[in-house]
C-alpha cells in the first residue's frame, strides 16, 4: 500500500518536470509536482531491521525437531523436540527476534518438494504459535552437496542471507546448532557457535574431539538442548 503511494508521488513529480519543460504546465503546478519527490521519499517503507544484540539463529533440525537420517519429508515427520517451542516462545518474551536456517538438501535430492516444505514449515508456525512464540523467518539451502551453492552450510551464505535480508550485522549473535557445519558457518561469519546435544549433536561432539587441539570449535560451549541453552542466556 504505502510502496504505491511512494510510486504514484515520484511519478507524479516526474510528470510535472517533464510537462514543465514541454511547456504544458505553469511554474506553481511543477513546484506543487516536484514536491511530491521530497514526500515520497520521506514516507519510502525502510527494510526491517532487527537489534543485533537480540538476535539468535538456529538450526532446524536436531536443533528445534528430531532430526532423521531419513530426512524430513512431511509435517507428520516434523516432531518437535520436547521444550524447544517453549524456548523459542521464551526468547521472543524476552525480546529476542530468532530466525531459522537450515539445509534442506532433500530438495535437491527429489524426496520432497517445496510445498512440502512450506506445509512443514506451517505446522512449525502453527505449533510454535500454539506456545505464543514465532519467527522471523525460516531461510532454506535447497541444494545437495555437489551443487557447488554458496548457502549450504558449512558455506556462510544463509547467515550472509540474514545480514542482508535484516540490516543486522552477525558479530557476537549466537548460532545454535547440532552439526558441525553449523558451527563452521557461523564462525566464518563472526557469530557465536552453540553446540547442543540434540540431533547429531553427540556425533559432532565426538568429531570435534579429534580436531586439533587449538580448533576454534575446542572450546565451543554444549548445551543439552534448546531449552536448556535458552534457560541458560536468560538467566544471566
Ligand atoms: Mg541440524
Amino acid at each position: 500500500m504505502r510502496k504505491g503511494i511512494v510510486i504514484a508521488l515520484v511519478l507524479v513529480g516526474l510528470g510535472s518536470i517533464m510537462m514543465f519543460y514541454a511547456g504544458s504546465m505553469s511554474l506553481l503546478a511543477l513546484i506543487i509536482g516536484v514536491a511530491c519527490i521530497p514526500i515520497a521519499i520521506s514516507i519510502m517503507p525502510t527494510r526491517q531491521k532487527l537489534t543485533s544484540m537480540k538476535l539468535i539463529i538456529l538450526d532446524r533440525d536436531g536443533v528445534i525437531n528430531q532430526d532423521s537420517d531419513d530426512f524430513i519429508k512431511s509435517p507428520d515427520e516434523f516432531i518437535p523436540i520436547p521444550g524447544s517451542l517453549e524456548a523459542i516462545s521464551k526468547l521472543n518474551k524476552a525480546g529476542y527476534s530468532v530466525i531459522v536456517i537450515t539445509n534442506q538438501s532433500g530438495l535437491a535430492r527429489g524426496l520432497f518438494s517445496v510445498e512440502d516444505l512450506n506445509d512443514i514449515h506451517e505446522k512449525f508456525r502453527r505449533l510454535l504459535s500454539d506456545v505464543d512464540g514465532k519467527v522471523n523467518g525460516i531461510l532454506y539451502c535447497p541444494h545437495g552437496p555437489d551443487d557447488n551453492c554458496h548457502c549450504r552450510k558449512p558455506k556462510p551464505g544463509l547467515f550472509k542471507e540474514v545480514a542482508q535480508r535484516y540490516n543486522t550485522g552477525l558479530k557476537g549473535i549466537p548460532a545454535i546448532g547440532d552439526s558441525l557445519r553449523d558451527l563452521d558457518a557461523a564462525l566464518a561469519v563472526g557469530a557465536v557457535p552453540i553446540l547442543v546435544k540434540t540431533g547429531k549433536g553427540p556425533r559432532t561432539i565426538a568429531a570435534i574431539a579429534k580436531l586439533p587441539g587449538d580448533s576454534k570449535l575446542s572450546s565451543v560451549p554444549v548445551y543439552d538442548n534448546l531449552s536448556d541453552y535458552v534457560d541458560s542466556l536468560l538467566a544471566k
